[in-house]
This record gives C-alpha cells, sequence and structure tokens, in this order.
C-alpha cells in the first residue's frame, strides 16, 4: 500500500500537544520524516524519541517560540540540514486568549496577535526560499472557527484567528504560480490540552462540557485526530488544485443560525 506522505519532509509547528501532536503522529505513520517545533522543549523532546521509535520516521525536534523570528530563522535552517529539505508546514502553534475588552491589557493584545498571527507569519517566511526554490511546498495553517464567527467573550483570540485565514488567502495567490500552495482549517471545539484546561477554568466543569457538546449537531466535541485526517489530505498532493481556502471541521455548528 503506498504511502500518503512517503518520502515527505514535514515541519509542524506546536507539535508537542493536542492537534499539533496528532498530526505529527499521522504524518509519521503516513511515511514523513518529522521536525517538530514547540516552546515546550521537553514535551516536544520526549515526543520526538517516541515518535521515531514507535513510526520508525526521522523527527527532529527543536525547541523555540514561534514569535522569535531570529530563533525561528534558525530552527528552519537546522530542519533543512537534517531532513534535506521542507515540503509541507503547519502552523499548529497557537494560544486562547480570552478577554473582556474593556479591561484587555497591551501585553494581552500583543499575545495573541504576536502568537498566532505574526508567529505563523515568520514560519511561513522562513520555509518560502527554499519551497521557491524548490518550486514545490504545501503550508497549512490552524485557524479556528473563531476565524468564522464570534463567541461572546473571546476578544482579541478571532481578530488574530480571522487575520489568519486573511494571510492564508493572501499567501495562496501571492506564490500559486510557483507551486506553493496554502490553506488553513477551522476546528471547532476539540477535546485537546488546551480545552481541557479551558473547562477547568469553569465554574463547573462537568456541566460545561456537556453544554458544549449539546450545542454540537452530533452532540459530541471533537478529537484531534479528526483534525489531523484533513491536515494530511490538505497536506498531500492529492489536494494539489485546492489552495487559498479554509476547511471548517466543527461538526456542522457554525451554520446554525438559533437552536
Ligand atoms: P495545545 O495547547 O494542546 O497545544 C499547543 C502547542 O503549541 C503546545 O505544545 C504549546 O507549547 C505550543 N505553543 C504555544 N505557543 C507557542 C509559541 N509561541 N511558540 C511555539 N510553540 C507554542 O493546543 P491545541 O488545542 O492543540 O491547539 C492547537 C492549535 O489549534 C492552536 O492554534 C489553536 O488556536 C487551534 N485551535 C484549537 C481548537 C481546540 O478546540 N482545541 C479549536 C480551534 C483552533
Amino acid at each position: 500500500m503506498t504511502l500518503r506522505l512517503e518520502g515527505k519532509k514535514a515541519l509542524i509547528t506546536g507539535a508537542g500537544s493536542g492537534i499539533g501532536g496528532a498530526i505529527a503522529e499521522l504524518f509519521a505513520r503516513e511515511g514523513a520524516d518529522l521536525a517538530l517545533l514547540d516552546m515546550d522543549a521537553d514535551a516536544v523532546d520526549q515526543f520526538a524519541l517516541k515518535l521515531e521509535a514507535d513510526a520508525g520516521r526521522r523527527c527532529v525536534p527543536l525547541h523555540a517560540d514561534v514569535t522569535d523570528a531570529a530563533r525561528i530563522q534558525d530552527c528552519f535552517a537546522q530542519a533543512i540540514d537534517a531532513l534535506g529539505r521542507i515540503d509541507i508546514l503547519i502552523n499548529c502553534a497557537g494560544v486562547n486568549v480570552f478577554r473582556d475588552p474593556l479591561t484587555l491589557q497591551a501585553a494581552d493584545w500583543d499575545r495573541c496577535l504576536d502568537v498566532n498571527l505574526r508567529g505563523v507569519w515568520h514560519c511561513i517566511s522562513a520555509a518560502l526560499p527554499s519551497m521557491l526554490a524548490a518550486g514545490y511546498g504545501h503550508v497549512v495553517n490552524i485557524a479556528s472557527v473563531h476565524g468564522h464567527k464570534i463567541i461572546p467573550g473571546s476578544f482579541p483570540y478571532p481578530v488574530a484567528k480571522h487575520g489568519l485565514i486573511g494571510l492564508t488567502r493572501s499567501l495562496g495567490i501571492e506564490y500559486a504560480s510557483r507551486g506553493i500552495r496554502v490553506n488553513s482549517i477551522s476546528p471547532g471545539l476539540i477535546m485537546t490540552p488546551a480545552a481541557e484546561r479551558w473547562l477547568a477554568s469553569c465554574p463547573d466543569p462537568a456541566a460545561e462540557r456537556q453544554r458544549q457538546a449539546d450545542l454540537l449537531p452530533g452532540k459530541r466535541i471533537g478529537e484531534p485526530s479528526e483534525v489531523a485526517y484533513a491536515a494530511l489530505f490538505l497536506a498531500s498532493d492529492e489536494a494539489r488544485f485546492i489552495n487559498a481556502t479554509d476547511l471548517l471541521i466543527d461538526g456542522g455548528r457554525s451554520q446554525i443560525y438559533h437552536d
């Protein structure tokens, strides 16, 4: 059986946890060698060792905060040294910043926009020169349903995710004629460590978990692997005519106007 990413080299940010980790596991199973970038050095080191042993693929751990442009350039150079090239870039590193707009601190605004939007640009701009030289590259950005619909109480996260979808469309068009595709995925609520932390911060976590599941047409919360399969398709040559678009993975919730 042919593996869907046989021989491909992929760099995944935010690979130390949640959706990024699920994408890494699936890509390794489908034949890709990986560079796994995360600011949580211990998590990504342990994960890379385990994945290399389990899947038998090269897994290079990289330690960086995506907001640090110079460090990101160094890490991408390291990845290209180790793997030979980067065919696929998955931008998954991100943070929830949910605040009351009236009391929002400048530092929170900066962190939200820096990690979720500027950090993605740092990574794409570090990958672009070698992708353009090869005339080949697939980029998938993990945006959010917050990039499409507004949930009260989540400012300024939707600002960054709307921007990320704009970045996706803009760069997808900019480089299409040179062999580079840029797409995004917008997950709804997916049960990851970040989602678990958010639920734990609610006054009644069990009731909130049930309320969230009940809001979804299928009456269940999504799983990281369900986002990973979409990333696999978009990052593969199967999707070679799909560019500058966004794929919603929210079980259909965002299509409902009112219950
Ligand atoms: P997570 O917290 O479980 O994992 C995120 C990973 O990114 C962590 O390993 C963390 O260390 C890393 N990271 C965070 N900031 C970083 C930075 N500045 N530099 C480098 N690494 C950094 O989160 P998750 O739920 O798996 O979310 C992954 C992505 O999916 C995020 O972009 C998030 O906005 C998006 N998303 C998640 C959901 C959801 O419900 N879980 C829904 C929509 C979108």
